[in-house]
Formats: C-alpha cells, sequence, structure tokens
C-alpha cells in the first residue's frame, strides 16, 4: 500500500533520514521504534507531505506522492494523528471532528463516521460542547484519534499515541488501534514504548540516528537480544 524508497531528509545541515525505506502492506499494522531524536515524526512528516526529501520517493498504491501538497495526500486516505495530541485547543470536542472532516462532501457519510466516533469514544460524546483544551491528555488523545477517524483514511499515521498516558490508559488506546485496524484501516505507528507497539504490530522497522537498523515480523523482534537490550529494558 505504502513503499518508501531511500529517502533522504535534511533539517538544513542535519541529516535527518538517511535512505530510510519500509513498506507498509495492506491491512497490517506495521511499527517503527527508536529512541528520541531518531527521526520516526521526521518519516511521518515526509510521508504526508509536511517535509519534502532531497531524494527518494514515497509511493502510495502505485502513485509517487512525494511532491504532493499534504491536503491532497490526505485527499488520497491518508491522515495523520500528530505527537502530543494537537487538537484545536480553543474549538469544541464537535468542532474538532468536524474539522476532520473538511475535505469530505458527503454529509450522510459525515454524520454515520460521527456516530461511529461518538460510539467507540462515548466520553466523547459526553463532552462534545466541550472546549478541546480542558480535555484530559487521554481524552484528547482520543479526540486526535477521533478526528484522524473523520477524514476516513485508509492508511493511518500514528506519531506517539502513549505519550505522557498512565499505564492504563496506554492499554486503552492500543486496543483502539487495533480495533480500528480490525475494521479495516492499514495502520503505521511510531512508537518509543517498543513493548506495546511490537504487541499489536505485524512488522517492525527500528530507527536508529535516522538510519534503519533492523526490520522484521514484530513478534521476531519482541525476542531479539539487541531490541531487548536497547528497546525493551533488557
Ligand atoms: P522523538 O521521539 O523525540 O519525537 P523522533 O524520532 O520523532 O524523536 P524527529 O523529531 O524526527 O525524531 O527528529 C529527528 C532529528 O531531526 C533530531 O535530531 C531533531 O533534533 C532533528 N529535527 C527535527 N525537527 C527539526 C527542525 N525543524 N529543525 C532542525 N532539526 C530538526
Amino acid at each position: 500500500m505504502l513503499r518508501i524508497d531511500n529517502i533522504n531528509v535534511y533539517y538544513g545541515a542535519i541529516h535527518a533520514l538517511k535512505n530510510v525505506s519500509l513498506e507498509v502492506e495492506a491491512g497490517a499494522i506495521v511499527t517503527l521504534i527508536g529512541a528520541n531524536g531518531a527521526g520516526k515524526t521526521t518519516t511521518l512528516k515526509t510521508i504526508s507531505g509536511i517535509l519534502r526529501p532531497r531524494s527518494g520517493s514515497v509511493i502510495f498504491e502505485n502513485r509517487d506522492i512525494t511532491k504532493l501538497p499534504p491536503q491532497a495526500i490526505v485527499g488520497l486516505g491518508i491522515c495523520q494523528v500528530p505527537e502530543g495530541r494537537r487538537i484545536f485547543p480553543s474549538m469544541s470536542v464537535l468542532e474538532n471532528l468536524e474539522m476532520g472532516a473538511y475535505l469530505r462532501k458527503d454529509k450522510q457519510g459525515i454524520k454515520t463516521d460521527m456516530e461511529m466516533v461518538f460510539s467507540r469514544f462515548p466520553r466523547l460524546e459526553e463532552r462534545k460542547k466541550q472546549i478541546a483544551g480542558t480535555l484530559s491528555g487521554g481524552e484528547q488523545q482520543m479526540l486526535a484519534i477521533g478526528r484522524a477517524l473523520m477524514a476516513r483514511p485508509r492508511l493511518m499515521l500514528l506519531d506517539e499515541p502513549s505519550m505522557g498516558l498512565a499505564p492504563l490508559l496506554v492499554r486503552e488506546i492500543f486496543d483502539i488501534i487495533k480495533d480500528i485496524n480490525s475494521q479495516g484501516t492499514t495502520i503505521l505507528l511510531v512508537e518509543q514504548n517498543a513493548h506495546m507497539a511490537l504487541s499489536i504490530a505485524d512488522k517492525a522497522y527500528v530507527l536508529e540516528t535516522g538510519e534503519i537498523v533492523l526490520e522484521g515480523a514484530a513478534r521476531d523482534l519482541m525476542e531479539s537480544e539487541e531490541v531487548k537490550k536497547a528497546y525493551l529494558g533488557g
């Protein structure tokens, strides 16, 4: 479904991604794990068109999307859930969800999806008039995911959904991600919480200072001594 071929991304003189290649098959959960500053967010931003690689390409369903603007990429069915739950803090929960559907014109479909989001996240329905910036951290993460669902994505890019959440909530969010996947959305999940990410993913890549150093089936990486030592706390 998605293929990244040998991309190189720079921030000025900083070489943030070095010949990164990866593949996401339709229907899968693929995770990209790595420490702070490894280049995980940079990879997602390059897929969603926010950053341009200096070389290499991003192919989505056999189409080269490397040079497309972000809104065109959203229009093709790729939607990013940004790190740090970047919701619109001064808008209500309902307005945030409506923003997720801003490219769509199918009123009935939007209504159905809004109901689907509310049934998945009853807490958001109870709080639909609340100003989003006053939601708890976990609720904001749910809203960020809900907003992305409103775009009806075929590929969802998730940037560290576990960040700053209590363990119980992390589990809940990961269960939700699994469930969204089982309903047909392909997932590319970026995480520092390697244990949780590997436990739900089919395939995994390990990124270190801008380079892919390991890749394989998630369950194999979970057993790898290298991964255990560096990312799973021994
Ligand atoms: P984290 O888990 O801490 O979010 P990450 O793996 O997502 O890390 P990136 O945010 O992709 O890492 O950053 C990769 C590298 O690029 C880092 O060294 C970072 O300092 C650098 N970088 C990121 N954004 C910029 C920027 N706008 N200008 C300059 N350097 C940047």
